[in-house]
């Protein structure tokens, strides 16, 4: 982390926050996205990709990234459900709009870096699309030039979200592409198929200048990171990724393997 990025972070002062939620909806089968209004201890002021520690009634707390822009009012959040007796579960089956939320943060170090002039590469699995989106919104919002990928990593097109959302900015950004990616088409398909990481190793053929930012399932983070410093030869320093390490992974001790990248 260079003095710079410790500047921008330290503007941003660690908060607890009491929230409620103001709205809920299913972004796909099993992603939920949940917004939460603050009611107490703001302002909470954050940059695009960091994440929160969320507090449900009676649950352990978990770490979920925000997906809206720094500047929009409500906080946003993508949660995928993963097992039967979880705090995802919970937020899946029982979580009702007004339940209240304590949030803490922010926390984590793949941020969008603003001064940062040149090519952005976003790679998103899952609901690692929430930190993207933000980062991907902030970047357009702030006026960058140079050009942004963002490739989505899916398994079936049920597991696709926010086609048409990305679709109108890139209608209005002619530097920004979506490309969403499936690993396990159930049904042919227009859309590209295979590995996230290896679409990207098809199209990409220099990074000459660019930042990276990666967010989603950690073996999916990992194989990114791989292509992008081994093959393609991106310095670390310009890869910023949040793997979604689950708590029994960092019980059993899961590091990145690129451990040199994470600040
Ligand atoms: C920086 C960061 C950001 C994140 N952002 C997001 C986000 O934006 N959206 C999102 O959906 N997720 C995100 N996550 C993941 C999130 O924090 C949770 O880990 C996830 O929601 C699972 O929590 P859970 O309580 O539902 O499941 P857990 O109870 O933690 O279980 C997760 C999985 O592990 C299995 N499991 C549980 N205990 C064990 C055990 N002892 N041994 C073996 N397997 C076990 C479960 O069956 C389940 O499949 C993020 C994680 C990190 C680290």
């Amino acid at each position: 982390m260079s003095w710079l990025d410790g500047d921008e972070i330290a503007l941003r002062p660690q908060r607890r926050l009491l929230c409620r939620v103001a709205a809920l909806d299913d972004l796909t089968h099993d992603i939920r996205r949940v917004r939460l209004a603050i009611e107490a201890g703001g302002p909470f002021a954050f940059l695009a990709g960091q994440y929160a520690s969320l507090t449900f009634k009676g649950m352990p707390p978990r770490d979920y990234s925000m997906a809206n822009r720094p500047e929009e009012k409500l906080l946003e959040f993508h949660v995928r459900r993963m097992g039967a007796a979880s705090v995802s579960a919970y937020i899946a089956d029982q979580l009702c709009l007004g339940d209240p939320v304590v949030a803490e943060g922010p926390l984590g170090s793949a941020y969008l870096r603003e001064r940062h002039e040149g090519p952005i590469l976003a790679i998103a699995g899952g609901s690692g699309l929430a930190p993207i989106k933000a980062i991907v919104e902030s970047a357009l919002a702030r006026g960058k030039r140079h050009a942004i990928h963002l490739y989505f990593g899916a398994g079936d097109e049920r597991d696709v979200y926010l086609t048409d959302h990305f679709a109108a900015l890139a209608a209005r950004h002619d530097n920004f592409r979506f490309v969403p990616v499936l690993s396990a088409p159930r049904a042919s398909t227009q859309r590209r198929t295979g590995l996230v990481h290896e679409a990207v190793a098809t199209d990409i053929e220099a990074l000459d200048g660019a930042k990276a930012y990666l967010a989603g399932p950690p073996a999916m983070v990992e194989a990114a990171m791989a292509l992008l410093i081994g093959r393609l030869g991106l310095p670390p320093g310009d890869v910023h990724a949040d793997a979604f390490y689950t708590e029994a992974d960092k019980a059993a001790g899961a590091t990145m393997r690129f451990t040199a990248t994470l600040e």
